[in-house]
């Protein structure tokens, strides 16, 4: 006999901020009862003007440390808790917590601790609304005590914990220390706990429960209601993050995807759609030429010239060395034969220029050094461009008819991704004509 089915539930934060909303998880946990590990967030916004929990938390903590007066403050986050309590008829106090967490405040017990008692006491209420364990993440989340996340630490504890518990709510974002000091991770770090919970009971699937359909194909801020991403790879979902899409935490996809567990995005207002799934590998008759479009503005592209670059063994070792000691990242580098330039974010490349030029001119004794300081990088993901001819000439058609300047072009050699720079205001241009082009 096969394995019972385990699926992992993440809820968002707008997923669990009322009354209300915890009633729809819960229908939706009833609804498939391999969903047995329940990870949420704090609640979140009501309406677009409500403030996140967590955005209540620091400012909280931030006037208990000033020693400015925080009751306000505190009492409305209590208010919060204490109408879902009130409204679903739960039979929890927070009484004791909340002694705990102001006198913890009073004595600084830190912003992290402070700000992740959203995600604790919203696992509290949850666990007692399903009837289920809570897992204080406290336990088995493991940080050391500069705060760096210990991964098979981690894993090592959560997987001993919930394999004593047939279903259990986990609480997202934080974890601890070994002498229980509380670290979180970055902002929407329940994704990350998600995932983790998802690895270490070896889950079949990864739901993250948030209030948008899915994954769309690009910015609905530029283009209007554009289509959403039915499947995509993980390398693909990594493409689109890093060039600016948000909807899933960057962190959150390295422990499923060594583990081949696929991550579904799911609406929790909409359960009857099928939202995004992110998947090692995708079908080819549900492969699309292209997955999506993201993009990001205020890139810097410094270009090299000198005389004979190519003959020369060691420039690019050396040009790179330039970055290295000024600690900056480069995006891309496209080169010709006598000039190489580096594509660099502008802010810091700014902060850092007379260090830059100092290192460069040292290393390389360059004949010239040209700046462009308008660029903004578009890049269009799609393992399918791999297999359909014609792309490339649309790609550039679309945007020579939109009146788009290209500066840059950069296509991966694995044909997953081609990026341009384009001026920044010529961003959303781009994004458009590409989008009206390649998929509409
Ligand atoms: N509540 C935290 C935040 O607002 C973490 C999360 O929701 O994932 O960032």
């Amino acid at each position: 006999m096969g394995r019972e089915q385990i699926v992992v539930a993440k809820f968002g934060g707008s997923s669990l901020a009322d009354a209300g909303q915890f009633r729809k998880v819960k229908e939706i946990l009833e609804q498939n009862p391999a969903r047995r590990y329940v990870v949420p967030s704090a609640p979140g916004r009501r309406c677009s003007q409500d403030e996140k929990v967590t955005d209540l938390l620091y400012q909280c903590y931030e006037k208990a440390r000033q020693g400015k007066g925080y009751m306000t403050l505190l009492k409305r986050i209590r208010a919060r808790y204490q109408e879902i309590i009130d409204e679903l008829g739960l039979e929890v106090s927070l009484d004791r917590e909340f002694a705990v967490i102001e006198q913890a405040f009073v004595n600084h017990a830190g912003e992290q601790y402070a700000a992740s008692r959203g995600e604790y006491l919203n696992g509290i209420l949850l666990a007692s609304y399903l009837g289920c364990e809570f897992v204080d993440a406290a336990e088995v989340i493991r940080f050391s005590k500069d705060g760096v996340f210990e991964d098979e630490r981690t894993n090592f504890f959560l997987r001993d914990r919930l394999s004593r518990a047939k279903r259990a709510v986990v609480p997202g974002f934080y974890g601890a220390d070994d002498a229980g000091n509380i670290h979180t991770f970055s902002r929407g770090g329940s994704d990350v706990t998600g995932a983790l919970v998802s690895r270490a009971v070896q889950a079949d699937l990864y739901e993250n429960w948030t209030d948008v359909p899915g994954f769309l194909l690009t910015d609905p801020g530029i283009v209007e209601n554009p289509k959403k991403i039915s499947v995509m790879t993980y390398s693909e979902l990594r493409e689109l993050s890093y060039r600016g899409a948000t909807v899933l935490h960057e962190e959150a996809v390295y422990p499923v995807r060594r583990e081949g567990i696929s991550i579904h995005i799911r609406n929790t207002n909409q359960p009857e759609e099928s939202g995004t799934l992110i998947c090692r590998r995708i079908r080819p008759e549900d492969e699309v030429p292209i997955t999506g479009i993201a993009g990001k503005r205020n890139f810097v592209a410094v270009s090299i010239a000198k005389n004979r670059m190519n003959a020369q063994i060691g420039f690019c070792k050396k040009l790179l060395e330039a970055f290295e000691e000024n600690h900056i990242a480069f995006e891309h580098m496209p080169s010709g034969i006598d000039t190489i330039s580096v594509i660099l974010p502008r802010e810091e490349y700014q902060q850092k220029q007379d260090a830059i030029m100092d290192s460069l001119q040292r290393l390389l004794q360059p004949d010239k050094i040209e700046l462009d300081e308008d660029m903004a990088l578009v890049t269009v993901v799609g393992k399918g461009m791999r297999s359909v001819s014609g792309i490339a000439a649309r790609f550039f058609t679309a945007l020579g008819n939109a009146k788009v300047n290209i500066k840059m072009i950069d296509m991966g050699s694995n044909e997953i991704n081609c990026t341009i720079g384009v001026a920044n205001e010529d961003f959303e241009t781009a994004i458009r004509a590409l989008y009206d082009e390649l998929v509409e």
